[in-house]
C-alpha cells in the first residue's frame, strides 16, 4: 500500500483513463430501444488473469421503435472485440463509438457473436468481472456488465440467458451463475464446465457468475404452493459456521414475503455467495445473490447486535427484490427509486414484523435524518426520480432509498394495509416481466385501492425536505382547540420555486393534567400552504402530538415549551410521538447552547429520570429515548455551523445528565450481562447499557474509564466488546491503547472485525483524532482496495463531526486525499466520500473556505473519473 500523502495532488498513474467527457443524461430523452435481445448465450473461459468471453446475441428489431435504425448500439466499457461474426459468418460491418460497439444489420433478425478477453486481476473498480481473494465474481449494476461482453446495457432490454463456464477444477471447483444448472461435465488438463440456464428473462444489470473454492451451508423452503427450493450460503470453508443467522433470515423472509404480500419464490434454487471486496452491500442478481461479506458473517464473538440485524434486514431485502425489482423491473435508471424505495420499505416493514416496530421505526428515522435530511438540504439535493446524471453511480443514495421509502409509506398510511395489498398484486400482476416506471406504481396502486393518489406523486419530482410549522390554541370556554399549520421547501438546484405537498400528518391530543388522549388519533392531511384543524369537547388544555409515528418525512417545528415536552415525554401515547418529545427537549437546549444562550437542563434531567425509572418501558426503547441527538443532526439545526461550538454545547449536556443522573445511570450500565442471548430483551439491556456508559462517563471521565474497561474485560460478546472499547477510545488514561491493542490481537484475522477496530478509532472523540487517521492510513492492515476497509476508516471519520471539521482543515486534506488516491482505484467508491464537503456553504467562513479549497483541489486533478467529477464539481455549486 502507497502512503497517498506523499503523491502530488496532480499527479496522474500511468494508466489512468483520459480525461473523461462529461455527459449528463436526461431522463426526457429517454427513447425505446432500436433492438430487442431476447435470448443470449454465454461461454466463459475462466482464469484470474485473462478470461475469454464469447456471447452470442438473437437480435430482432423492437417493433415499437420510431425509428428504423439498422445499426444495433452495444455499450462496452474498457473492451476491444476480439472477432464479431453476424448470423456465423465474420462481419466487418462494425465500427467503435468510443466505449460502445456499432454493429450495421442488413434485416430485421440476427444473430450476432462478439468474442472479448478480460482481465478480472485487474479490475479495481470492482464492476464488472472481477477477482476478490483468488475467486471470481461480478458485479454488474448499474452498468457493469459492459465491462464484460458489448451489450445493450439498459434495464428494459430484458433477455434470456444461457451460460457455460470452464473452469480449472482445483482453482474454481465451484461454478453459479443465475437461475438452474442444466448440465456439468470434465475437460482435459483438469478442466471442468457447468450450464445454467435462467428461464425469467432479465435485464444485464441482474447476471452473475460466481467461479471459486467456496463450501455451502445448505438447507431448503417449501413454498406456500408446496415447491421445495434449495437454499445455499456460499462462503469460505473457515466461514461456514457464521451463516447461520443469514440462512434463518433467508427463511424468514421467503415466509414473511408469502404472507404479507403473496409473493412466492420462482425457481427450484436460491444461492447467497459472500464477498470480502464489494463497493454495496449486497446485489439482487436473478437466484444468486451476492453479498458483500459483512452482511452474511456473524457469530455473537464477532458480530454486534446491530451487525446482525443488518443481515436480517439486507438479506431480506435482495430477496425481496426477486420480485419488486427482478420480476418487475426498472424502465430507465432514473426510475431507481421503484425498485428501492418500494424494496426498502418492505425490508423495514419485515425489520418491525420481526422486532420492535417502535424501536425501528426509530432507528429508521434517525438514519433519515442522518443522511437524507443532509443531502435533501446541500449542493446535492435531487429528486427521489432524479431527471438527469453524469454517473448513475451516484444516485444509489439515501434520497432514492430512504426517501423513495418514506413515500411508499406515505401511500400505504393513506390507503391502510388492505388497500394497498390490493395495489400491490394489481402491479405485480400487471407488469410482470416489464420493465415499468414510477408512475407505472402509483397508477396499479390507484386501480387496485379505488383512491386517487396523484397528488402523492410530486413527492417524486419534487426535492427538498418539508417545513412544517404546527400551533395549537385552545379555548377553554368553548372546549375548542385550532391547530394552525403551515408548510414551506427551501429551494434546491435546478428548483427554485416549490409547490405545496400533500403532507400526511397522524395528529392527537394529549390531556395536559390527564396525560390521555382527550382527541383521539387522526389523520390530518396538509396539502395547502396553510391550514387550520379543529378539536371539539376537549375537557382540559391539549398538547400536541404530531406527525407520530413520523407519518411523514418532514421537518416538524411544533411550538411546544419545555413543560409541554417534558409532559408529552411521559405521557404520549404514541410510542415514536414519545420519542421525538425527548429528541425535540433535548435538541433544543443543544441548538440553544450551540449559540452561547445560557439553558437550563433541569426540565431533560427529569425526564431522563423518569424514562429510566419507567416499569412501563423496555429497554430498547429507553436507550433510543435517552441517547443525546448526534452533533451531525444539531448542525443540522443551525443557521451557521460551528463545529466547537455544537461539539461543546453537547458535551456540556452530556456532563449535566451523566453528573445528576450518575446512580440511575449505573444502576443501567450494570444490569445482567445478557451474554449471546439475542432476544429483543437482551439486545435492549445491551444497548441501554452502551447509552448509559457513554453518559457515566461524559459526567465523570475516570469512571467512565473504569467503567468501560470492567466491561470490555469481561464482555462475552462482540456487542459489549465494542460498545465499551468506543466509549474508552475517546477517553484518556492508559487502559484506551491497552484494550485497542488487545482487541487488535485477539482478532486481527478476522477482516469484519479488524473494520470495527479503525472505525472505532476513526469516530473516536479526541482532538489527536485526525492525526491518528492519518497514521491509520498507513497502517500494514490498511488498504486502499478494500470498500470496507477504506469505509472503516475514511467514512467513518468524515461522519466523525468535531474530528472532521478540526479548524485547521487536517482533516478535511485527509479525506480529499484519500479520495483522489481511491478514484484511480475504484471512482464508485471515491465518489461516495466527496458528499462530506457538500455542507462547505453552511460552515462559518474559515472552514467553509477550507472545505471549499479541497473541493477546487478535487475537481481541479487531471484525470479524475466521472463520478467523483460530478459530486465535487455539483458540490462546488
Ligand atoms: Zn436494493
Amino acid at each position: 500500500m502507497a502512503d497517498v500523502r506523499t503523491l502530488p495532488d496532480a499527479e496522474v498513474a500511468p494508466d489512468a483513463p483520459p480525461s473523461p467527457t462529461h455527459v449528463t443524461i436526461r431522463r426526457e430523452d429517454y427513447t425505446p430501444p432500436d433492438w430487442l435481445v431476447p435470448e443470449i448465450a454465454l461461454k466463459f473461459t475462466l482464469e484470474l488473469d485473462k478470461t475469454k468471453v464469447q456471447s452470442k446475441l438473437t437480435v430482432r428489431r423492437n417493433p415499437t421503435s420510431a425509428t428504423a435504425n439498422a445499426v444495433l448500439r452495444l455499450n462496452g466499457d474498457e473492451l476491444k472485440p476480439v472477432g464479431i461474426w453476424v448470423d456465423g459468418t465474420p462481419s466487418e460491418a462494425w465500427e467503435m463509438d468510443g466505449d460502445d460497439l456499432l454493429v450495421t444489420l442488413a434485416g430485421d433478425a440476427h444473430e450476432v457473436a462478439i468474442e472479448t478477453e478480460i482481465n478480472p486481476s485487474a479490475n479495481s473498480k470492482l464492476m464488472g468481472l472481477y477477482a476478490s481473494n483468488d475467486m471470481l465474481c461480478t458485479q454488474c449494476e448499474a452498468e457493469g456488465f459492459r465491462r464484460i461482453t458489448f451489450f445493450p446495457d439498459r434495464p428494459d432490454v430484458l433477455s434470456k440467458y444461457r451460460v457455460r463456464m470452464e473452469a480449472d477444477e482445483a482453482r474454481f471447483p465451484i461454478l453459479l451463475t443465475n437461475g438452474n444448472p442444466v448440465a456439468t461435465g470434465k475437460l482435459d488438463g483438469g478442466r471442468h464446465w457447468a450450464e445454467w440456464e435462467d428461464p425469467f428473462p432479465k435485464p444485464s444489470y441482474l447476471f452473475a457468475l460466481v467461479a471459486g473454492d467456496l463450501k455451502p451451508n445448505r438447507d431448503s423452503f417449501t413454498t406456500m404452493s408446496g415447491r421445495k427450493v434449495d437454499l445455499a450460503i456460499w462462503v469460505r470453508e473457515a466461514d461456514l459456521a457464521k451463516t447461520g443467522h443469514a440462512m434463518e433470515s433467508l427463511k424468514a423472509a421467503m415466509a414473511w414475503d408469502e404472507k404479507v404480500y403473496g409473493r412466492e419464490y420462482d425457481l427450484d434454487l436460491f444461492n447467497i455467495v459472500a464477498v470480502s471486496d464489494f463497493n454495496m452491500g449486497a446485489m439482487e442478481n436473478k437466484g444468486l445473490n451476492i453479498f458483500n461479506s459483512a452482511y452474511v458473517l456473524a457469530d455473537t464473538d464477532t458480530a454486534t447486535d446491530v451487525d446482525f440485524d443488518n443481515i436480517a434486514r439486507v438479506v431480506a431485502h435482495e430477496y425481496f427484490h426477486n420480485w419488486s425489482g427482478d420480476r418487475v423491473t426498472c424502465l430507465d435508471w432514473f426510475q431507481l427509486s421503484l425498485k428501492e424505495g418500494f424494496t426498502v420499505f418492505r425490508d423495514q416493514s419485515f425489520s418491525a414484523d420481526t422486532g420492535s416496530p417502535a424501536v425501528k421505526r426509530i432507528e429508521d428515522v434517525r438514519s433519515l435524518r442522518s443522511f437524507q435530511f443532509p443531502e435533501d438540504s446541500g449542493p446535492l439535493a435531487h429528486p427521489v426520480r432524479p431527471d438527469s446524471y453524469m454517473e448513475i453511480s451516484n444516485f444509489y443514495t439515501a434520497t432514492v432509498y430512504n426517501k423513495g421509502a418514506e413515500l411508499i409509506r406515505m401511500m400505504h398510511t393513506v390507503l391502510g394495509p388492505e388497500k394497498f395489498r390490493a395495489g400491490t398484486d394489481l402491479y405485480f400482476q400487471r407488469h410482470d416481466g416489464q420493465a415499468a416506471t414510477c408512475d407505472d406504481f402509483v397508477k396499479a396502486l390507484e386501480d387496485g385501492s379505488g383512491v386517487d393518489l396523484s397528488a402523492f406523486k410530486i413527492w417524486y419530482s419534487q426535492a427538498g425536505t418539508p417545513l412544517v410549522d404546527a400551533r395549537v390554541s385552545y379555548d377553554p370556554g368553548s372546549g375548542t382547540a385550532t391547530m394552525e399549520l403551515e408548510q414551506r421547501v427551501k429551494p434546491t438546484p435546478g428548483q427554485p420555486e416549490k409547490a405545496p405537498m400533500p403532507i400526511p400528518l397522524k395528529t392527537a391530543l394529549i390531556g395536559e393534567k390527564s396525560g390521555a388522549e382527550i382527541a383521539p388519533e387522526r389523520l390530518v392531511l396538509l396539502d395547502q400552504p396553510k391550514q387550520s384543524v379543529r378539536f371539539e369537547g376537549l375537557s382540559e388544555a391539549p398538547l400536541l402530538s404530531i406527525n407520530r409515528g413520523f407519518s411523514a418525512p418532514v421537518v416538524m417545528r411544533a411550538q411546544r415549551g419545555p413543560h409541554d415536552l417534558e409532559r408529552l415525554a411521559q405521557s404520549d401515547t404514541d410510542p415514536f410521538a414519545r420519542y421525538e418529545a425527548m429528541q425535540d427537549l433535548a435538541m433544543n437546549l443543544l441548538t440553544a447552547g450551540a449559540r452561547g444562550e445560557e439553558v437550563d437542563p433541569e426540565p431533560l434531567i427529569r425526564a431522563v429520570r423518569n424514562t429510566l425509572d419507567s416499569n412501563a418501558l423496555d429497554p430498547a426503547f429507553k436507550a433510543e429515548a435517552i441517547l443525546l441527538p448526534q452533533e451531525a443532526l444539531i448542525a443540522e439545526r443551525m443557521d451557521v455551523v460551528d463545529s466547537d461550538a455544537v461539539h461543546r454545547s453537547r458535551e456540556h449536556l452530556r456532563h449535566a445528565l451523566g453528573s445528576s443522573l450518575a446512580a440511575e445511570l449505573k444502576r443501567a450500565q450494570a444490569s445482567v450481562m445478557a451474554g449471546a442471548d439475542r432476544t429483543p430483551l437482551a439486545k435492549g439491556t445491551r444497548r441501554l447499557r452502551s447509552v448509559a456508559l457513554d453518559l457515566i462517563a461524559g459526567g465523570d471521565p475516570a469512571e467512565g474509564v473504569r467503567l468501560a474497561k470492567a466491561q470490555f474485560d469481561a464482555a462475552d460478546n462482540m456487542t459489549d466488546r465494542q460498545r465499551s472499547l468506543a466509549v474508552l477510545a475517546s477517553l484518556d488514561g492508559p487502559e484506551r491503547e491497552e484494550a485497542l491493542a488487545a482487541f487488535l490481537d485477539r482478532f486481527k484475522d478476522d477482516a469484519l472485525v479488524v473494520d470495527k477496530w479503525f472505525a472505532i478509532q476513526a469516530q473516536s472523540q479526541r482532538t489527536d483524532t485526525p492525526e491518528r487517521v492519518e497514521r491509520l492510513a498507513t497502517h500494514p492492515l490498511f488498504s486502499l482496495t478494500n470498500p470496507n476497509r477504506l469505509r472503516a476508516v475514511v467514512s467513518q471519520f468524515a461522519m466523525n463531526h468535531w474530528a472532521f471539521n478540526e479548524e485547521s482543515g487536517r482533516g478535511y486534506r485527509f479525506v480529499s486525499d484519500m479520495i483522489m488516491a481511491a478514484d484511480r482505484l475504484n471512482p464508485q467508491i471515491a465518489a461516495r466520500l466527496v458528499p462530506a464537503f457538500g455542507k462547505w456553504r453552511r460552515f462559518e467562513p474559515k472552514r467553509s473556505a477550507l472545505m471549499h479549497e479541497q473541493l477546487e483541489r478535487i475537481v481541479g486533478t487531471a484525470g479524475l473519473s466521472r463520478d467523483t467529477y460530478e459530486q465535487a464539481s455539483k458540490s462546488l455549486g
